[in-house]
């Protein structure tokens, strides 16, 4: 009896574990043959096709399954392509099992990133500037606007459904400015002007909800905006160890508690790059 209720309470824990990690990821149409899967780790952009599945971004490794199996709720077809908006793992993770079954795709900046840090899965191929797949009458585009999260940011743009997907250029909450791979705060707003030059209505952000125009526009108001904060307390004598504490406003959300973990995560190198513009 005993053994029997020991294995019974380890099928439901079994089952309890297996509901929670079914249940961590979810897909959500965003328009007509684009859908995002959302849930820990950055978001995924699923572009289906009548010759196969795009994706862009795979999460983390141990999310490689799950994406198959939302990816084929929605498409009979393999997925042909990944490109990853840049090299950090909860957006590249799965890159060692999706190279087994298809090519990935990022900046060059985002496999050197991979190289430099002994990642796993970095991609075959690589583009500079610009480059695009062509699958199934889809077009999409993959765009380097300059520095901003890393040195290894792809924009990818959806033409036909005038979407934008920003990786973590884009973040539903707060940036991380991730020097040690080439971030900058300036580069960030530069990168923010050159993606509004594209046309769009909606964009798929690395972490959170859909955004629309005016929400990456703000996005972008926000950073200049941080950045002035910044300038004003320094050219007020603020100290680098100070940085942390002072930069905390209402006014912004970024800096705020609920959101100050991804701001404060990028001091102090923001101190030292606003404070080397400033001088
Ligand atoms: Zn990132």
């Amino acid at each position: 009896m005993r053994l029997s209720g020991v294995l019974v309470c380890a099928a439901l824990v079994a089952a309890t574990v297996a509901d929670a990690a079914a249940q961590e990821l979810t897909i959500r149409p965003v328009k007509d043959g684009l859908y995002t899967i959302f849930g820990p780790g950055g978001n995924v952009g699923v572009r289906v096709t009548s010759e196969g599945v795009i994706l862009v971004d795979d999460k983390f490794p141990q999310n490689y399954e799950e994406i198959q199996r939302l990816v084929a709720r929605v498409s009979d077809l393999p997925v042909r392509y990944v490109i990853n908006t840049h090299h950090h793992g909860d957006h590249a993770g799965s890159n060692p099992s999706f190279l087994a079954v298809a090519e990935v795709i990022a900046h060059r900046n985002a496999r050197d990133n991979m190289i430099r840090g002994n990642q796993d899965g970095p991609p075959r191929l690589v583009f500079t500037d610009q480059t695009s797949v062509f699958l199934g009458g889809v077009e999409v585009q993959a765009h380097y606007m300059g520095t901003g999260h890393t040195n290894g940011d792809a924009v990818i743009y959806y033409p036909d459904l005038r979407t934008v997907q920003g990786g973590d250029l884009l973040h539903g909450t707060a940036p991380f400015i991730d020097y040690a791979n080439g971030g900058s705060s300036a580069g960030w707003v530069q990168t923010m002007n050159n993606v509004l030059q594209l046309d769009f209505d909606t964009a798929i952000p690395g972490h959170g909800d859909i955004m629309t125009r005016d929400h990456v526009v703000a996005f972008r108001n926000q950073m200049e905006a941080v950045r002035a904060h910044m300038a004003g307390l320094i050219r007020g004598g603020l100290q680098r160890g100070q940085a942390a504490q002072r930069i905390v406003t209402s006014d912004l959300s970024w800096t705020t508690a609920e959101n100050g973990l991804f701001m404060q995560r990028s001091i102090p190198g923001f101190y030292d790059e606003i404070a080397a513009e400033v001088r």
